[in-house]
């Protein structure tokens, strides 16, 4: 294995510890903020080392396309190629690609670049190979995205393919130090999310993705299917939500033994105005913030929080000024990381019921 794992405590079937990689450690229960083109939108690799961001994630699909995985391999890499110095996890391409209603068949996948029109074709182990020539540190195997909601017949088809692809991934993977993740899928069915997960454990990976949630299904429905997929898991293996970034399934995903997440959402809400805060999400737009000079959230230790008021970032978001979205990105991607570490913390005091308790609070209503 490429990497190791060490779990320091545990609070029921929530686990705390640390990933280990050739490039180094990152701390667990994590959240990795998106970078769809190489860099985090708004920001530079330099903010996201002040922010003590540790994995990034890239999109496989963007950078194949735009500049080319060759081009980022003639760079040196996207290390080299971002001057970024943590971590980098890149996804398959595959939930990009399927978003795209593409002509899949056993084989892969054929799709249209989404800034050029041209036809484009990736397989398990052409998904690998671009995986290598970008350089991530964790790469993950090319699964199959079935829409939500779906027959039965559909979820169980592309479980199946996914299956099938993960072990030709698998076979393909060839590039030293750098580490390869299985993707379970299922639907929300919790018979095929079990079987899923338990077939993709078999084939033996360094960590396990858990794809297609979080896809718009109604959390009574993820939570089962997550818990069905993380028991057929081996426990000495870290365990990647995909796509999940709302504080009450972070600390609800990592309850149920998640070590990992990614999400957009901080960083596109910040684009947008709206702003986490311990007291919920709001839109600092709303006129009723031009005049408040207070942070936009006082428990914070951001930049921005300590620097700034919500009525002059509510002026910046009114009047279109760029920097508003960077400011907001740094403070929404700082809470994040903040809250990750609260649940940490709580994890290695046995804490975890009661911080549920509190994020469930402030985050339980939709919106
Ligand atoms: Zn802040």
């Amino acid at each position: 294995m490429t990497v190791s794992f060490e779990i320091w405590a545990r609070d029921g079937a929530a686990r705390a510890g640390a990933v280990t990689t050739p490039r180094g450690r990152y701390l667990t229960p994590l959240f990795m903020p998106v970078g769809t083109r190489g860099a985090v939108r708004m920001l530079t690799s330099a903010d996201l080392e002040d922010l003590g961001a540790e994995v990034v994630l890239a999109n496989t699909y963007h950078l194949m396309l735009r500049p080319g995985a060759e081009v980022v391999a003639g760079h040196g890499g996207i290390h080299r190629f971002a001057a970024w110095g943590g971590h980098v996890l890149t996804d398959s391409g595959g939930f990009q690609v399927f978003s795209l209603e593409p002509r899949v068949d056993d084989d892969g996948v054929t799709f249209r670049s989404v800034y050029d029109g041209s036809l484009h074709r990736l397989t398990p182990e052409s998904a690998v190979r671009a995986q290598e020539l970008i350089g991530a540190d964790i790469q993950m195997a090319l699964d199959v995205c079935t829409r939500l909601p779906a027959p039965v017949s559909e979820v169980r088809r592309g479980m199946e393919r996914t299956l099938a692809w993960a072990a030709r991934a698998r076979e393909a993977h060839r590039r030293e130090g750098q580490a390869l993740f299985g993707i379970c899928q299922g639907g929300t069915d919790t018979e095929l999310r079990g079987l899923s997960a338990r077939r993709t454990a078999e084939l033996g990976f360094d960590g396990y993705g858990i794809g297609g949630l979080s896809v718009g299904e109604p959390r009574e429905e993820m939570l089962p299917a997550l818990s069905a997929a993380i028991a057929e898991l081996p426990d000495d293996r870290p365990r990647y939500l995909m796509g999940v970034g709302d504080p009450l399934a972070l600390v609800e995903a990592v309850g149920l033994g998640v070590d990992q997440f990614d999400c957009v959402l901080p960083t596109r809400l910040a684009r947008h105005g709206t702003v986490l805060t311990n007291a919920g999400r709001l839109s600092l737009k709303r006129a009723e913030h031009a005049a408040d000079a207070g942070p936009v959230d006082p428990a914070c230790r951001c930049p921005v929080c300590r620097r700034w008021s919500r009525g002059y970032l509510r002026h910046l978001l009114a009047v279109d000024e760029p920097a508003a979205g960077r400011m907001l990105t740094i403070h929404n991607l700082t809470w994040v990381f903040a809250l990750m570490g609260r649940i940490r913390t709580a994890v290695a005091d046995g804490t975890l019921a009661g911080l549920r308790a509190e994020v469930a609070a402030t985050w339980a209503r939709p919106g």
